[in-house]
């Protein structure tokens, strides 16, 4: 069995991710057993639901289906102008809606969320995230946004935009996989005839915006100048440095966020908001060859008059607008898309600033936006008209800035970061915009982000200054509360009463008592699935029914990634792959180990020392000790097969590659005290299974993550 299927490097992209065609639905034991013979286990209630990928599975309660129908009620659906910027200036649809990777799977399918046009209403979505669902489901094709410029939308997270020069077509946002910007490259060559690359543009440091450059341009004509790649500013410091450090963190925090292992069904995986999914095919990276330096750059190329704006800490570290005011046309990058994007992403990162990112709205709304008769973006569809554009960038502009103050107004008065999810409202009129509403970001967890990124975790309640592990406050609780079947009739009360979030205190504190109580688990499972029913935002939806689906079936067997592209692994700079040595090593294994490695790459001309004290690993660039045990000399090219782990340091070592001086044996010390990280580990309590072995070679790289959205 082989889930977590993330047989390349990119998955461990954002993916990291579920091969889109190939989402596992339920464990085969599990199918043989739902298909050959009565459930042995006694089913809750209210049965298996009709079509549910899993056995143990749940429809909506009755709770639930008044939840939804209430938000249909409320939520204005007479507003149908997305309806009708999404159909607008279509071209042509792919001739199919799969897209093959070269690796011989599919990288991209849109045929698995056919299902959501098929009817009006499903009482196990909420009636938001269905309508943006549709949306983006319809998305797929090749549109016209004025004459000369193009985009390619619904075939991949991102989408790729085609501006027409005197001579060929500059690219903005090459997606995520090289198949997926290939297709979409012939299928403008195909209706807007063919007509060569002759520059990039990464609005962004986020993969999906660059990963599939390859598909789209050969590097040698990069390398000849031939084909420009701009960027904006520290643009190569941020295209995956952001994410090493905590990658295997964030990859299995995919799981949750974006629902890999879920499949697409009305009960499971809908969308991500942002787009249907995530194409799983060659990620690739050309670096830039021009930077946008300076906060506003004009820039022309092929005939073409662009003027970026930088707009760094914002929705990306490094992130540009573009405006191109011979066309009246603003490229608002991810800075403005159709939804409240994340100010905290589930999966992990720095917390954004959203101070800033209104600021930069407001500064292209009053540079740009004032003139601009239209407006696009490397996701979700264009907006025409210069009222609208304008109404559009105000109203997203209000929002961020509305969540940043509002959320202090509130902790200034004393509200938690406990609290905030259930106090901080967006307005009314905010709110009722539905390029405004929560499809990546919610309120309920920007608000919280808002205040770890000013106040920090604590909510200064001297009690969870020094918490004790769940798994060592629960059993008292159980104790208290007069064990397990109390808890469990108790919760199934508060389940049936529609009570969810009472439900999930109580029995979270019984599955950390109990991890192996597979009633509680199952108990649990069912109420986050009803939660997760209730979600309009994607990532709360997934993030929900990953939990019940791990709760449920324990998280599948399988190998993790193991490699890294050679694009990525030359991205990252020998400074953070001695970093990231720092973390792999389990500094409990390092005690009493002492020793200092001068490190030399003449081919960049680097020098690093290395050393090994306290049992913490550092480095230091630029400099050079006296009295190192061990020198080695390696060009960095060669290192590189080290960290992608084509060849050992060793190998390297024995044919001459690196040459050594000094006492060897400290590099097996330092290789002694590594630790490969697994995907699979445990969230939930009781739900790990077997692992496969790791088989890295001691100082390669390994899978990491590349961040975006
Ligand atoms: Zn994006």
């Amino acid at each position: 069995m082989r889930f977590w299927i993330v047989p390349f490097v990119f998955v461990a992209f954002l993916v990291a991710c579920g091969q889109e065609s190939d989402r596992p639905t339920v464990p085969e034991a599990e199918q043989a057993s739902a298909e050959t013979a009565v459930p042995a286990v006694e089913l809750p209630p209210m049965g298996e639901a009709v079509g549910h990928f899993h056995p143990k599975g749940k429809p909506p309660s009755e709770h639930t289906k008044k939840i939804l129908e209430q938000a249909r009620a409320e939520l204005p659906f007479a507003d149908k102008r997305d309806f009708e910027e999404q159909k607008k200036g279509f071209i042509a649809a792919p001739k199919s809606r799969k897209i093959m990777a070269d690796a011989g799977h599919v990288a991209w399918d849109m045929d698995r969320f056919q299902f959501l046009l098929e009817s009006e209403d499903f009482d196990s979505i909420h009636p938001s995230l269905l309508r943006q669902s549709v949306l983006n489901t319809r998305e797929d094709g090749l549109y016209e946004v004025i004459p000369g410029i193009y985009q390619v939308r619904g075939f991949d997270l991102s989408n790729i935009t085609f501006i027409k020069g005197k001579t060929g077509w500059i690219v903005f946002d090459p997606l995520v996989a090289a198949e997926t910007a290939r297709a979409a490259k012939e299928l403008v060559d195909e209706h807007l005839g063919e007509r060569p690359v002759v520059a990039v543009i990464y609005s962004h440091s986020h993969g999906d915006h660059f990963g599939g450059v390859r598909g789209i341009v050969d590097e040698a004509d990069v390398r000849a100048g031939k084909v420009p790649i701009i960027a904006p500013r520290d643009f190569m410091d941020y295209a995956i440095a952001e994410n090493i450090y905590a990658g295997n963190a964030m990859n299995r925090r995919l799981f949750y966020q974006y629902g890999v292992l879920l499949p697409a069904s009305p009960f499971g995986h809908v969308g991500q908001g942002l787009a249907q999914g995530v194409a799983t095919g060659n990620t690739g990276l050309i670096p830039p060859t021009r930077i946008v330096e300076k906060a506003i750059e004009e820039l022309t190329i092929d005939g073409v008059k662009m003027v970026f704006q930088n707009t760094p800490n914002a929705e990306a570290p490094s992130e540009m607008n573009t405006y191109f005011p011979d066309m009246k046309a603003l490229w608002m990058a991810e800075n403005v898309t159709g939804v409240f994007h994340n100010i905290y992403t589930l999966r992990g990162t720095l917390i954004r600033d959203a101070l800033a990112w209104s600021k930069y709205i407001n500064e292209a709304l009053y540079l740009y936006g004032k003139q601009a008769e239209v407006m696009f973006a490397s996701h979700h569809w264009p907006r025409w008209g210069n009222e609208r554009v304008q109404e559009v960038l105000r109203g997203q502009r209000d929002l961020y800035a509305n969540i940043h103050n509002q959320v202090l107004h509130f902790a200034n008065q004393g509200v938690t970061i406990n609290q905030i999810q259930n106090v901080y409202e967006t307005p009314a009129g905010i709110a009722e915009q539905w390029y405004n509403r929560g499809y990546h970001g919610s309120p309920e967890h920007n608000s919280r982000g808002v205040i770890n990124r000013y106040l920090g975790y604590w909510d200064v309640n001297p009690t969870t200054l020094i918490p004790l592990s769940p798994a060592d406050s629960a059993p008292i609780y159980v104790e208290m509360m007069g064990g397990a079947n109390k808890i469990v009739a108790k919760g199934k009360e508060l389940h049936d009463q529609g009570r969810y979030f009472e439900a999930t205190e109580i029995l979270d504190k019984l599955v950390h008592a109990e991890p192996q109580n597979q009633e509680a688990k199952d108990l649990l499972a069912d109420v986050f699935e009803q939660i997760g029913y209730q979600q309009e935002n994607p990532g709360l939806r997934n993030s929900f029914l990953a939990g019940a689906y791990e709760l449920r079936s324990g998280i599948p067997e399988g190998e993790s990634p193991k490699t890294t592209g050679p694009d990525m692994i030359r991205a990252m700079s020998t400074e953070l792959f001695l970093e990231f040595l720092g973390i792999r090593m389990d500094s409990r294994k390092a005690g009493g180990m002492e020793f200092t490695i001068n490190l030399v790459t003449p081919d960049n001309g680097e020098r690093f020392v290395v050393e090994l004290s306290d049992s913490t690993l550092t480095a230091i660039e630029g400099f050079q000790a006296e009295d190192a045990d061990l020198t080695i000399t390696i060009d960095r090219a060669d290192l590189e097969t080290v960290m992608m782990g084509q060849k050992t340091l060793v190998a390297q070592i024995e044919d001459g590659t690196a040459k050594v001086e000094g006492n060897q044996e400290v590099l097996n010390q330092l290789a002694s005290t590594l630790v490969e990280f697994e995907l699979g580990f445990e969230i939930l309590p009781g739900t790990k299974g077997p692992t496969a072995d790791a088989d890295l070679n001691p100082f390669e790289v390994g899978p990491v993550h590349l961040g975006g959205e």
